[in-house]
């Protein structure tokens, strides 16, 4: 279905921040324009709840999560940051490998099977986009994906 991307990005933030995980701090970084997406907003919700959870999870007390959002004429990039421990830079692809897991000591006790980023590759390759990780050890991880935006041509049908 046709959804404006930036609203339901700001939905499912909000569904996070009531839920206030350990004093973690939201902070938004998003142009104040429309950004329409055709996309399975089911799936997408289960892309953002993964890396959301994963930057959470991988997030230090206090530590605070971004979210920023830019559009070029045919695509609209996200990019979710966190201040957690970070990877090794060899691993940032392999996390979206299957059962995959960085570091199996250190993840075990904070759960998951390993699963989540594989599904969503899976999900933003199926609308046509990519997703990719950036981390530096001991800094932080950024997950990025893109999307493509609808066309003017099919903005002018609505
Ligand atoms: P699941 O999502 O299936 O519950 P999971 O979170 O372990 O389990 P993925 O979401 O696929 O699995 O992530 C794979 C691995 O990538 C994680 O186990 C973790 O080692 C690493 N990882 C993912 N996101 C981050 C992050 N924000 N910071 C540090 N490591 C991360
Ligand atoms: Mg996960």
């Amino acid at each position: 279905e046709t959804v404006e991307f930036i609203g339901f990005l700001n939905q499912v933030i909000e569904r996070f921040e009531m839920n206030k995980y350990e004093n973690i701090e939201f902070e938004r970084d998003f142009p104040d324009k429309e950004m329409l997406v055709w996309i399975d907003e089911d799936k997408l919700m289960q892309v953002l709840d993964n890396v959301i959870s994963n930057a959470i999870k991988y997030s230090p007390e206090g530590g605070t999560i971004r979210f920023k959002a830019i559009s070029t004429r045919k695509q609209l990039r996200v990019s979710i940051s966190d201040e957690g421990l970070g990877m090794p830079a060899n691993t940032v692809d392999k996390i979206f490998d299957r059962f995959y897991r960085v570091d199996k000591a250190r993840t075990r006790e904070l759960g998951g099977t390993g699963l989540g980023l594989a599904i969503a590759r899976e999900i933003i390759d199926a609308h046509h986009g990519k997703i990719w990780a950036e981390s530096k050890e001991g800094k932080g991880t950024t997950v990025l994906f893109t999307l493509p935006l609808m066309s003017q041509k099919r903005r002018g049908k609505l």
